[in-house]
């Protein structure tokens, strides 16, 4: 039994990439406060400041000229990390404060466990598929290979891996209706867990 009684219940919403898990994230945007961590990092590129922390790091702030940069050398990667990961643990932070009367927010944060900020959440729900469904997911909805997708998820955890450290795992290989009736019944469970 988890007492949350004076604050909002924190849950962490995950996935891999081309998993579900921003669809999952449409679907409860409609009934809870939900805070997108994509969105927040979408909102940093629209900033001057942060675009020039980006030129004096890496000499570009052009999105594609980093990713090619990141997957030629994965130092690249960390560095970009350590400079963003920050700035969005703030800004979350910020969000759940102006947010404290509502009973429950979700934090929707694609590399939540390769971060390693689970523990900063109540609990975590991991949306999940077979490789198969991601790397057909991932290919329609980017339009790339397979070589291309392989190289992209292995930038990732590997979906076995998170599995073992969920909370709450959906399966999302089945239908749109049936990943939102998980959802329900997901968030059902952890609700009869508060007081
Ligand atoms: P993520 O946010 O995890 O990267 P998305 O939610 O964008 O993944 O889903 C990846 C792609 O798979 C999208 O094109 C989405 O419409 C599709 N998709 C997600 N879940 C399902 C499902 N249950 N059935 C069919 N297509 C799905």
């Amino acid at each position: 039994m988890t007492n949350v009684k004076n604050r909002p219940y924190l849950i962490a919403l995950t996935g891999g990439i081309a998993s579900g898990k921003s669809t999952a994230s449409h679907y409860l945007a409609k009934n809870y406060y939900l805070i997108d961590s994509d969105q927040i990092v979408a909102n940093f590129y629209e900033n001057p400041d942060f675009l020039s922390l980006l030129d004096r790091e890496f000499a570009t702030h052009d999105k594609i000229a980093l990713r090619n940069l990141i997957f030629k050398q994965h130092d690249n990667l960390v560095k970009l990390n350590s400079l963003v990961h920050p700035l969005v643990k703030k800004e979350i932070e910020k969000l759940i404060v102006l947010h404290n009367s509502e009973k429950i927010i979700i934090i929707d944060i694609p590399l939540l466990f390769e971060i390693g900020w689970e523990n900063n959440f109540d609990c975590n729900i991991l949306i999940s598929c077979s490789l198969n469904k991601q790397l057909t997911r991932l290919m329609q909805r980017n339009n790339l290979s397979l070589a291309e997708a392989t190289r992209w998820l292995a930038l990732q955890k590997p979906m076995k891996e998170k599995r073992k450290v969920a909370d709450y795992i959906i399966h999302n290989n089945y239908s749109p209706a049936y990943l939102e009736h998980r959802l329900d019944t997901t968030i059902a469970d952890i609700f009869k867990n508060l007081i």
